[in-house]
């Protein structure tokens, strides 16, 4: 009998999950005793960090996509296919093709922005979140003469720490082109700190007042007037804009919430250790597609990849799942277009942003090429 794996989502997670399990079960594939495939919907992988360097025109859009076959080991199946529903009872994945069986599942189908949660928003926004985005917002700074930009945001959404990050990134390049005197930068963030972990909403308070940044907390949008360029937040005052970077919150993929096997914004109750899904003994969730109370990150994917391929190994061999994740996630923060942070945390430990240095942000852009490697599971 074969055991069948199949990887649903061939993102960061689902690629790194994937690629680990064919090494480390290299005997039990060419045995045929198990299989590993990745069913995923574009043969097209991105390395979403790389958008804020697309944003700067510090690198092309290019450089962060790679076709998912070439990323895969030659062990591990891939099928381009859109799923439309996740069937737990008969252990199957829908698309309107075909039906794939499955024995163990590993959900890693992430999180998007939906910037249909606020009225008008879409009609007049920019965004670095999405590839088409990142090329448009770099298209409309590069012809920017001045005016004010609104950072706007609501949560979940992946990567916290990047409209920190985006903000800090834009008052230096508009420095360097000589218009910052011409720019009112206005960051913008739902609850009453800049940020939802405190250490960096104390961080980046720190660096958006030695810059002149300025703030608005308890910010949260109702609507969006594309005709009048303002928000309106919901304590009823209009804030105008000259260009508009929104994050809207995000949900999981839509086949989550056709499914009806996640929370009301698509995202699956998750084992916060064993990444089991809860009441599931044969499903785990990877990366941004759990419903856990920690960051939307790549390093979470991979330091989670790291403890469900120790246990699904074992529950290949016969062996009880001993694994835990402890919540690790670790990101740089860029400070600049030239110096970095660095922060590292888990479930028992706060992050501390580190001193920044242009050490840190060389380490960030090394990281931008080692990503490869770590999506082939090699580091
Ligand atoms: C601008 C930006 C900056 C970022 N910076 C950082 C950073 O500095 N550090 C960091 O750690 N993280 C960062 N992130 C976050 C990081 O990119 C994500 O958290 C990470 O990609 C999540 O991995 P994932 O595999 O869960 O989801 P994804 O990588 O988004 O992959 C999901 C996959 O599921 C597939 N899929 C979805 N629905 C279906 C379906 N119905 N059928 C088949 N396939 C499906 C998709 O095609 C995709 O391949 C950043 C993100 C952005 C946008």
């Amino acid at each position: 009998m074969t055991m069948r794996i199949v990887v649903l989502g061939g993102g960061t997670a689902g690629t790194t999950v994937a690629n680990r399990l064919a090494r480390a079960l290299r005997p039990e594939i060419r045995r045929g005793t198990v299989e590993v495939t990745v069913v995923t919907d574009r043969d097209r992988h991105w390395y979403q960090p790389g958008y804020l360097f697309v944003v700067f025109n510090e690198r092309p859009l290019e450089d962060f996509v790679r076709s998912e076959r070439a990323l895969l080991l030659p062990e591990v199946g891939l099928v381009v296919d859109e799923i439309t529903r996740i069937d737990l009872e008969r252990k199957q994945l829908i698309s309107p093709q075909r039906h794939y069986p499955y024995d163990v599942l590993v959900i890693a189908t992430g999180s998007y922005p939906d910037f249909q949660s606020v009225p008008g928003l879409a009609e007049v926004t920019y965004d670095f979140y999405t590839p088409q985005g990142a090329e448009r917002l770099r298209d409309r700074l590069t012809t920017w003469t001045g005016g004010r930009i609104m950072i706007v945001q609501d949560v979940p959404h992946k990567c916290p720490a990047a409209p920190v990050e985006v903000t800090l990134m834009l008052d230096d390049y508009f420095r360097r082109r000589r218009l910052r005197d011409r720019v009112e930068i206005v960051y913008t963030y739902p609850i009453g700190r800049v940020h939802a972990a405190e250490p960096i909403a104390d961080w980046a308070k720190q660096q958006f007042d030695a810059r002149g940044i300025r703030y608005e907390t308890f910010f949260n949008m109702e609507a969006v007037d594309p005709k009048r360029q303002v928000v309106l937040t919901m304590d009823g005052s209009e804030h105008p804009f000259d260009l508009l970077i929104s994050i809207p919150a995000h949900k999981g993929a839509g086949v989550i919430l056709n499914s009806g096997i996640g929370d009301e914004s698509g995202f699956i109750p998750t084992d916060r250790h064993t990444l089991k899904m809860i009441g599931q003994d044969d499903v785990y969730v990877l990366g941004d597609a759990t419903n856990l109370p920690i960051s939307k990150a790549g390093s979470t994917a991979h330091y989670q990849a790291e403890v469900l391929v120790k246990n699904l190994v074992d529950r290949v061999r016969g062996l009880p799942e001993t694994h835990l994740y402890n919540g690790k996630v670790a990101c740089f923060l860029e400070n600049s277009l030239e110096d970095a942070s660095f922060i590292a945390f888990d479930y028992d430990h706060p992050p501390r942003p580190a001193a920044t240095s242009q050490l840190l942000h060389w380490f960030k852009g090394m990281y931008n090429e080692l990503y490869w490697l770590t999506a082939r599971g090699l580091m």
